[in-house]
């Protein structure tokens, strides 16, 4: 079939409209996965990374992070509603650009506490905060965050126990993780 060069034109023309359209639309619905799992075997896309929108901050350290932007917005709650209960907590590490690490995701926050003028950010010195971890981890589901490497499920997770490291999934995948007492791999398996 022969088509006339004006028609041609007219082709290239709704194309260009309907590109135009679809990264409009795209743009409008930004939705990262945020169930998305990161790990030697599913190291993140180069497509996922790319499209991902960020807030940035200055933390306790001085230090810039990166945080995808609806993670870093109910982080910011999770701090100020932290402060109330008298525990005050800051931000280690947000994104980093590692593929096959739940930090690669921008999802996944360590956390620092303040403690005696001090902050503490060695893993030693976390893990002996028990009682602020409890404080802190029960309110994570509210605020769509979950334990990304909880106790005991190294075998599931690959990881040992890290209670500073936490995940931000929605409100509602966060709820049903904690109640159930699962972990992120189990809840999307
Ligand atoms: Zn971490």
């Amino acid at each position: 079939m022969a088509i006339s060069k004006k028609k041609l034109v007219l082709l290239i023309a709704m194309v260009v409209v309907v590109f135009l359209v679809f990264v409009v639309i795209s743009d409008n619905t930004y939705t990262p996965d945020y169930l998305i799992i990161a790990d030697d075997d599913h190291p993140v896309s180069a497509e996922y990374a790319s499209a991902l929108e960020f807030a940035t901050a200055s933390n306790y350290a001085g230090t810039m992070v990166n945080i995808e932007k609806r993670a870093f917005k109910a982080c910011y709650a999770l701090v100020k509603a932290l402060e109330k209960q008298g525990i005050v907590v800051n931000v280690s590490d947000g994104f980093l650009d590692d593929p096959k690490d739940d930090h690669g995701t921008g999802l996944g926050i360590d956390l620092v506490i303040s403690k005696d003028e001090k902050w503490l950010d060695e893993p030693d010195e976390l893990l002996a905060e028990t009682e602020a971890f409890e404080t802190i981890h029960a309110l994570l589901p509210e605020y769509g965050f979950i334990v990304r490497y909880p106790e005991g499920a190294e075998s599931v997770t690959g990881h040992g126990y890290e209670p500073w490291h936490i995940r931000y999934v929605g409100k509602e995948a966060a709820r049903e993780i904690a109640d159930r007492g699962i972990t992120l791999e189990e809840y999307v398996r």
